[in-house]
């Protein structure tokens, strides 16, 4: 065995608190190198006649990827503390793996070697709200999704529709445009919003932050947005806000005040600014976003900074009763800042989701004292390779989406949120070169994946742009214009992923087969006595694949068409058009 490969580290994704009374325990080997891997577990104060009185339970392997297998066991310990060692056996060859490196065969007369999950304090397990793992999320960039009011719109303001963003123009989009539009999103099926920032600032995307505390005017007011959170609430529709902690817009007053009065300004450490006078030319003598001087870094650590930013946070919660938070830039924020913002927005709503940005590995904020997820861009991103870009192959595919899967704890997994596009990078059908099919799998790949999936505004009906400020048109409501296939399509599988559990976030999710040949992928998700099988062909030929399962005398159903069918050879294939794909269910 190659032992240099096989790794195990407590608290964090390879052991953690799954709930109250479960862990969970992972092992990494090399792979294809391990036969068969055995826990070796016990309470830490178990003891007879001399020995530790350990238990033996089999791991099973739960994924592959390219260099590794991961190995999968969950453990219910008695009195939720556990000491803990892996018996590894290949061919003739036995090791039992400890925190204290290798031993021939379980050490009985001390537990010092074994690794140790200390206690399972039920205040530490990782538990994002409930209702999340069943939301399908729809991303609405406020200023171009609809306008329903005139009156409001800024000055300058363009025709609807009648001219290509770019990064300065306006079209006027507004609150009462998304509550007209209401009865279109519970048509297509989305149970919350995520509104890109809605606060005071200057800028169409309203990043750059002027108040915290006020609506932008564009928008709305104070009661258009509570009248707004209300008919989404009626609808069953959550809503989550976006704000930016990390840094103030450039207008923003306290910031304002310290470039007029300097060292004098009562402001002055809201920011980290390195000496006076404070210049913005040619380069910022203050930490920034990027090296933007219109983007001042906040001092989260400053006693009144910090209250002020945590006043936002409890501020819209508490008066207009939103159910999420979206953090952008979250992981350039100190952690302590961001555990304390926790403690306070759930002491006023307990099942507020808080969602971090960050692109990158996160598992330092999701140990359940900080965020409820971040924003999954290395899930879908193999999707997208593979599907829309035919930049890897299948198995390469397989691979990378493994690799996102173990990089979180399953529980935190669920509550990922997903997404094939945002405001920040080019629409998916544009990313797919205009290819429906493509786009059809891709979307079918998110709602049938782990985690809680996003829509970007008018992805559903066909919309096309590429990176920002394309992606960011004003949405299309005229229904000629509007693919409504593509709609109806996304809706139905929006309720396939309501309505059967397997499909959604209650089924488990396991790679079946790649194929590098013929370019096919094929997964399956299982709930209690329920399989769905997804098979999608990513080549402009159609092909024959071989399920490779047994469905001898099983009653199989498409879920797509109904139809129905009984294999009765051991051996079953699936004819797949050029980018198609077939959902079995048995
Ligand atoms: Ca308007």
């Amino acid at each position: 065995m190659i032992k240099e490969a096989i790794y195990h580290r407590p608290k964090n994704n390879f052991a953690y608190a799954y709930d109250t009374k479960t862990l969970h325990i992972r092992l990494r080997t090399k792979k294809n190198d391990v036969e068969k891997v055995t826990l070796i577990h016990g309470d830490p104060y178990k003891w007879g006649e001399g020995a530790w009185q350990y238990e033996a339970a089999p791991m099973k392997k739960m994924a592959a990827t390219e260099m590794f297998d991961y190995w999968f066991i969950a453990i219910e310990p008695d009195f939720r503390r556990l000491r803990y060692g892996f018996e590894l056996k290949s061919g003739d060859e036995s090791l039992v793996y400890t925190e204290k490196g290798f031993f021939r065969e379980p050490v009985t007369d001390d537990i010092a070697p074994y690794f140790c999950f200390p206690y399972l304090n039920p205040e530490d397990v990782f538990s994002a709200p409930s209702w999340v793992r069943d939301t399908v999320w729809y991303q609405i960039f406020p200023e171009r999704f609809g306008n329903g009011d005139l009156s409001n719109d800024p000055e300058g303001a363009l025709p609807w529709g009648s001219e290509d963003p770019t990064p300065t123009n306006f079209f006027g989009g507004d609150f009462e445009g998304v509550i007209q539009h209401i009865d279109y999103l519970v048509q297509l099926g989305v149970t919350g919003i995520y509104f890109t920032p809605i606060f005071k600032a200057t800028t169409n995307h309203k990043y750059d932050t002027v108040d915290y505390m006020e609506i932008d005017p564009q928008f709305g007011d104070k009661e258009t947005f509570k009248r707004l959170v209300h008919v989404c609430h009626e609808n069953g529709i959550k809503v989550m806000l976006d704000a930016v902690f990390n840094h103030s817009g450039f207008h923003f007053p306290q910031f304002q005040d310290v470039l007029k009065n300097g060292e004098n300004s009562p402001y002055k450490d809201w920011f980290y600014v390195w000496d006076y006078p404070v210049q913005t030319e040619p380069m910022p003598n203050y930490d920034t976003f990027a090296f933007t001087p219109m983007m001042p870094k906040l001092n989260t650590a400053h006693p009144e900074a910090r209250e002020y930013l945590l006043e936002v946070g409890r501020y819209w919660v508490r008066e207009f009763d939103i159910d999420g938070w979206r953090l952008d830039v979250a992981n350039e924020v100190g952690h302590d800042f961001w555990r304390e913002f926790r403690k306070e927005v759930k002491a006023i709503k307990p099942d507020v989701y808080i969602l971090g940005e960050i692109w990158h590995d996160s598992m330092p904020w999701l140990q359940g004292d900080q965020f409820d997820a971040v924003m999954n861009y290395p899930y879908s991103h193999a999707a997208i390779q593979f599907f829309a870009k035919e930049e890897i192959t299948a198995q390469e595919f397989i691979y990378k989406t493994t690799e996102a899967l173990i990089r979180y704890p399953e529980n935190a997994m669920e509550a990922a949120f997903n997404l094939l596009g945002s405001h920040d990078t080019s629409r998916i059908l544009t990313v797919c070169k205009d290819n429906k099919e493509k786009t059809k799998q891709l979307f079918t790949f998110l709602l049938s994946s782990p985690g809680t999936p996003c829509i970007y505004y008018g992805d559903e009906i066909s919309m096309t742009g590429e990176q920002d400020p394309g992606c960011r048109k004003c949405m299309i409501w005229d229904k000629e214009q509007q693919d409504r296939e593509m709609f109806d399509y996304i809706a139905r599988i929006v309720r396939l992923r309501k309505e059967s559990p397997a499909f959604g976030n209650r089924g488990t999710f396991q790679f079946v087969t790649a194929n590098n040949e013929t370019n096919h992928v094929m997964y399956t998700k299982t709930f209690e006595d329920q399989t769905l099988l997804f098979a999608f062909n990513n080549s402009d030929q159609e092909i024959t694949a071989i399920i490779p399962l047994d469905l001898k005398g099983k009653k199989v159903t498409n879920v797509l068409t109904g139809e129905e069918f009984a294999y009765e050879a051991k051996s079953v294939a699936a004819v797949l058009a050029p980018h198609g794909f077939i959902i079995l269910e048995f």
